[in-house]
């Protein structure tokens, strides 16, 4: 593990994060929002570990904008801002719920309670389920809910979800945290939710399934730039349009989905159309404690 990239990744996903924190979003497009935060990360010297993550409101994750996209923040939205950064493959993976409106207040403060109550727990030994139960009552005790079926995750070089899973509810079994790096995200939603997402119809979040060959030479040329330049790491179609123009790249992505060479990942939406907010840091415990990678 190395310890001194995760940090790097850490502070620099950090800073990103709390500049997004405080910025005035509405009127500004997703697509605006993507590339600036992204540019943001690229400017301190760091690759982005995924494409930014403009979720809003009923959709929980993985929605990234489409190139140009012009879904327009509002005023009375919610949106999360899930961004990663990366050095050597090394990775920090945060996010932040953004809202202008006080009505939804709760929500946000809900999911930062859960996670801060979550990580003052945090050292090697102790068990995911009670991390679990810890922000599952957090949450409840403040009237909303959890989303139970989204996690945290451990993470390794250059992989996001590298298998192990933070529970954002109290779970029979799981295991003891080691010193490796995890990351922790609390999911909120409202009392009348139903507290799940589904997956939804869009997709505009890829990563590489497989290396082999598929014999189409545009498709293959498409498939080496993609391992070239992001790895086994998520990307979006806005990466690509940069080297092939949009219709091409459509094209030949779509022949690499078919082939199974590239994964293509939903939205996730809840599932009764409900608000929902969330917060993450990137975090390695110790005998002591723990060294939140992302904390400011
Ligand atoms: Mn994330
Ligand atoms: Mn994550």
């Amino acid at each position: 593990m190395q310890i001194e990239d995760y940090i790097k990744a850490g502070k620099i996903a950090a800073e990103v994060r709390e500049l997004v924190r405080k910025k005035d979003w509405i009127g500004k497009t997703v697509y605006e929002i993507c590339e600036e935060v992204e540019g943001e990360i690229k400017k301190r010297g760091a690759k982005c570990a995924f494409p930014v993550n403009a979720s809003i409101n009923e959709i929980a994750a993985h929605y990234t904008a489409e190139p140009n996209d012009p879904i327009t923040i509002k005023d009375t939205d919610l949106v999360k801002i899930d961004l990663g950064a990366q050095i050597n493959g090394y990775i920090a993976d945060t996010a932040v719920t953004v809202c202008y409106d006080v009505q939804f207040d709760g929500l946000v403060e809900a999911a930062e309670e859960a996670l801060a109550n979550a990580m003052s727990m945090i050292k090697t030994g102790v068990k995911v389920s009670d991390v679990g139960r810890t922000i599952e009552a957090t949450i409840k005790q403040r009237g909303f809910k959890p989303i139970a079926n989204l996690s945290g995750h451990s993470l390794e070089q250059y992989t996001i979800h590298a298998g192990r899973s933070i529970p954002n509810i109290w779970s029979i079994g799981g295991f003891s945290l080691s010193e490796t790096a995890y990351a922790c995200e609390p999911f909120v939603t409202t009392e009348q939710a139903g507290g799940f997402v589904r997956n939804g119809q869009i997709k505009n979040i890829f990563a590489i399934n497989s290396r082999k060959k598929t014999k189409n030479e545009e498709a293959d040329k498409l498939l080496d730039f993609i391992w070239e330049n992001f790895n086994m790491l998520p990307f979006a179609l806005r990466w690509i349009t940069k080297k092939w123009d949009e219709k091409k790249a459509r094209e030949l992505l779509q022949i690499l989905i078919k082939k199974k060479a590239v994964q293509a990942y939903p939205i996730l939406i809840e599932i009764n159309e409900q608000k929902v907010a969330q917060a993450e840091h990137t975090f390695i415990p110790n005998d002591n404690g723990v060294t939140i990678t992302t904390k400011i």
